[in-house]
């Protein structure tokens, strides 16, 4: 089979593990393209030029000979944008080989702004967004009240719009937030020349690049940012994402039409974490996912939160690798489990009384409680193990057990953040 289109996605609640996968990936691969999402994204990578975390530029960039792509599915901060250039560049990684879609979305300040007077105006139940203005500018890409990267290069038609939707923008603020703080056209016309000027030469026509690059027989990899369980879609709506996350939606995301893809490999956590609000059946209770919180590091790469903590869910999972339509799966930060005496498996849930294995809807997910089986744990130190054999015995019944549960083939274990920790099964 050939495999020359590959897509690379999170089969859980994100934080899986991408940024790492794609890093290692890439070294095989020609382009990489990331096709939704934004800066809300944190995707870490560890590799020999050293620790980085990246929000909106696809993990690819530390191979100096891929193109990476910031595909048409994406919204995208010009600000934050030049802000990873900058850094990215200072650590002296090739920025060279960047391009952005004409068709990407600009996520200006004012939908920052917007996230944040509705989160603060939910209080208690707020989404726990990240406030970097996603939902806004993917709400108003959907309203036809955005602006494409591509307009950059059209300033007198740019000024028009931008001015009409700030016009618009500004009744909002001051009638149904009663905002003191409206939007001054000026400052927003300066901000676009500031930080659009600096990355305008990367614009242009993405899907043409692809469409040329997969008829050569190039190999392509797509990046996804969170997992199946934050799709808009076929996520646990509404604590979800405003973007579709699956594999399906890559060739609509990044622009590309007339390949098909060859390869699905979905990353999983060998337990789960999530950020954020929204239903988190298998959560541990404080004590214990202080523990492992701690030895795992389990805090947002992009906003520095401790994230939620949680056994493996073997339900969820099982669905998650479903609407992916997986091939191979990797499983990500074995080694974070060394030194627990037990490891729990939720098999099933318990739904007023009944016991499903169907993923549910979010108002039955939300009474779901989790039916375990527990597997023994181990103490070595496995990091350094590089073949499935090497593994503890009780390692390779639990990564087996998962395997058994969720009905996909297991192909990765990664055993550690950096690029080579990681054995082929
Ligand atoms: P992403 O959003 O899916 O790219 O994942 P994140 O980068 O947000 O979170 C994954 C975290 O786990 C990062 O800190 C990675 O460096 C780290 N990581 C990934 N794989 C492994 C692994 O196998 N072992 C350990 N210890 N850490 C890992
Ligand atoms: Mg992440």
């Amino acid at each position: 089979m050939k495999n020359n289109i590959i897509v690379l996605v999170g089969l859980q609640w994100g934080d899986e593990g991408k940024g790492r996968m794609v890093d290692y990936l890439a070294q095989d691969a020609d382009i990489v393209t990331r096709y939704q999402g934004g800066n809300n994204a944190g995707h870490t990578v560890v590799n020999e030029f050293g620790t980085f975390k990246l929000h909106l530029i696809p993990s690819g960039i530390f191979n100096p000979d891929v193109i990476n792509i910031l595909g048409p599915g994406m919204v995208i901060d010009i600000e934050a944008l030049n802000e990873e250039l900058a850094e990215l560049d200072k650590s002296g990684i090739d920025i060279r080989n960047i391009r952005i879609s004409d068709r990407a979305t600009i996520t200006f300040p004012y939908h920052r702004l917007e996230d944040n007077l509705e989160e603060d105006r939910l209080g208690k139940g707020a989404f726990g967004s990240t406030r970097r203005g996603i939902a806004y500018a993917y709400g108003e890409r959907y309203m036809k009240k955005s602006i494409q990267l591509g307009e950059l290069l059209y300033p007198e038609q740019l000024k028009e719009r931008l001015t009409a939707i700030v016009g618009w923008k500004n009744l909002l603020l001051k009638e149904v937030y009663k905002s003191k703080e409206l939007i001054d056209i000026n400052e927003v016309l300066e901000w676009v020349k500031v930080h659009g000027d600096k990355i305008k030469h990367l614009i242009c026509d993405t899907t043409k690049l692809l469409e040329s690059a997969a008829s050569g027989n190039k190999k392509i990899l797509f990046e996804a940012q969170l997992g199946s369980l934050r799709d808009i879609y076929f996520g646990i709506y509404p604590y979800t994402t405003s973007s579709c996350t699956l594999a399906s939606y890559a060739p609509a995301g990044g622009g590309l039409f007339n390949k098909k893809i060859d390869k699905v490999i979905g990353v999983m956590k060998s337990f789960s974490t999530c950020v954020g609000s929204g239903p988190f059946v298998t959560e541990m209770n404080e004590a214990e996912a202080h523990d492992l919180r701690e030895t795992a590091y389990e805090f947002g790469a992009s906003t520095g939160r401790p994230r939620r903590i949680g056994y493996f869910d073997a339900v969820a999972t099982r669905y998650g690798a479903m609407v992916q339509g997986t091939d191979e799966i990797a499983i990500t930060k074995v080694d974070s489990l060394s030194g627990q005496k037990t490891l729990k498996i939720c098999t099933d849930y318990n739904i007023d009384g009944k016991l499903t294995k169907e993923f549910p809807l979010t108002p039955a997910l939300e009474k779901a409680k989790p039916v375990y089986i527990e597997m023994e744990g181990w103490q070595e130190d496995i990091s350094k193990c590089r073949k499935f054999f090497e593994l503890p015995d009780a390692a390779q019944k639990y990564i087996n057990k998962i395997e058994e549960l969720i009905g996909y083939k297991i192909k990765y274990i990664s055993v550690g953040p950096e690029r080579e920790s990681l054995i082929l099964k």
